[in-house]
């Protein structure tokens, strides 16, 4: 059987994926888009069933396409978004091939190009953009042995408070996810408690506009390489509920227990790190320097938007602040769920190439991998701090298609006349 030849194969329909085909079309560059399910996946069935967008629609979008049907303001629903990436590939014709999974890539020695496995037979391309995602597959810190007496689960996996056995849950991670699932269970009456680790949290919207505006205007989307000591540094922000800041402070004060670090197990007691102030304190330093950036930035321009001096009134510090609970017993406190918000890790496993470091990280510069050929998209600091949301994916896309249109420029180049035309 004749083995199929693409020029680029881009592999996953998700944002990324679907970013990618449009700037390659734009370039008159031959693709094909592999995707092992649906497209926007993630969003169909990888979030749980309340997820909105974490930025207002207005933003939060391809900047060829506003999301028809939802208030630019408002925080679009996760299926909302997963139809909105289906019709924008419908729009630029993408050609995408669903259902297909691609199962190993290697280096065709000799020829040039790579041998691409997938579910519905081989391929070959020259080259490949790795789009699968930054938040494959979900990780579990191996902290309570699996066979304890209590329910285990990642945010990965959840969907509703309804889903988890009858008691208290203690959700562990308090990003953007954590905070939010922490937040929806305690209004379905569920005692929680909440492991908070170091985070920043911006205020949802200052002076009237929404942070994602104020990262904007500030340059700080555009922000190259995350500041030294904050690799484990997770952002906490809800367009849940119409958009509100995340404050720890009032979710204790709605009746969600803070605690610090999830440390260590035994015997069906956890404990905790003494952390919990100082983690609470730099956020409430990162939240109190955007306001300070964008209270310079109004001075600075003149802009005219009105005062918010309530914006720097805390809520008074509750008693699991002020006196941090180190240990829980598991039983009696009737925890009968870990749900573990504790992130992601990227699965790569099915590129037999030279473009990653020794601990298996993507090698590149701005998704340009040290093996030729070799693509990557949708990484975490790919180029700056916005390259994993959707807006930011769209224009690193661009940079990828451009690159690989001039990599094809020269690959194309014929010397004109004279024998020597094909000569290397
Ligand atoms: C809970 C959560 C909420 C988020 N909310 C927002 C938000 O509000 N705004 C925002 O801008 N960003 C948000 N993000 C970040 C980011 O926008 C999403 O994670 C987004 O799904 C990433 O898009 P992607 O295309 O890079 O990866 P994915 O959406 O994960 O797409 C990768 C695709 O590759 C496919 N795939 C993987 N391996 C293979 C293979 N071997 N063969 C074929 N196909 C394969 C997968 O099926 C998948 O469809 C959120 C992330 C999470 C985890």
């Amino acid at each position: 059987m004749a083995i199929e030849k693409i020029d680029t194969l881009v592999v996953g329909a998700g944002q990324a994926g679907i970013a990618m085909s449009e700037h390659l079309t734009g370039h008159g560059v031959p693709h094909l888009v592999l995707e092992k399910n649906r497209i926007a996946e993630a969003w169909r069935t990888g979030r749980w069933d309340s997820l909105v967008a974490n930025g207002p629609a207005w933003h939060d979008r391809f900047p060829n396409l506003e999301f028809t049907g939802t208030d630019p303001e408002a925080f679009a629903g996760k299926e909302r978004v997963a139809e909105y990436f289906a019709e924008y590939a419908e729009r630029i014709k993408a050609p995408v091939r669903t259902g297909v999974e691609v199962t190993s890539a290697a280096r065709i020695e000799g020829q040039g190009g790579f041998r691409v496995e997938t579910s519905d037979g081989v391929i070959e391309a020259q080259r490949i953009v790795a789009a699968t995602g930054a938040f494959q597959q979900p990780v579990i810190p191996p902290v309570v042995p699996e066979g304890a007496d209590v329910t285990q689960l990642h945010s990965f996996h959840y969907r509703n408070p309804d889903q988890l056995p009858e008691g208290a849950v203690l959700v562990v991670g308090a990003g953007s996810s954590g905070a939010q699932i922490a937040d929806e269970l305690n209004r379905a009456g569920r005692k929680v408690y909440l492991s908070v680790g170091p985070h920043d949290r911006p205020p949802r919207i200052y002076r009237g506009r929404d942070f994602v505006w104020w990262l904007g205007v500030l340059g700080l989307w555009d922000q190259a390489a995350m500041e030294p000591g904050k690799e484990h540094v997770t952002i906490s922000v809800s367009g849940a509920y119409g958009g509100r800041t995340m404050d720890f402070r009032r979710l204790a004060g709605e009746g969600v227990t803070l605690l610090g670090l999830t440390e260590s197990y035994e015997a069906g007691v956890l404990n905790f790190a003494g952390d919990l102030q100082d983690n609470i304190a730099s956020g409430d330093a990162d939240y109190l320097k955007l306001l300070d950036l964008a209270d310079a930035y109004v001075a600075r321009t003149g802009i005219d938007l009105p005062e918010e001096p309530d914006a720097r009134r805390a809520f008074p510090d509750p008693e699991c602040l002020t006196d941090p609970v180190r240990a829980l017993d598991l039983a009696k406190e009737g925890i009968s769920t870990i749900l573990w918000a504790t992130g992601f890790r990227q699965d790569f496993s099915w590129m037999q190439v030279d473009a990653f470091d020794a601990q298996g990280r993507p090698q590149h510069q701005r998704g340009v991998s040290a093996e030729p050929g070799i693509y990557f998209l949708g990484l975490p600091w790919q180029t700056r701090r916005g390259s994993t949301f959707i807006w930011g994916v769209w224009h690193d896309a661009k940079h990828v298609a451009d690159q690989i249109a001039i990599q094809r420029h020269y690959e194309g180049y014929r010397r004109p006349g004279g024998p020597r035309a094909d000569a290397v």
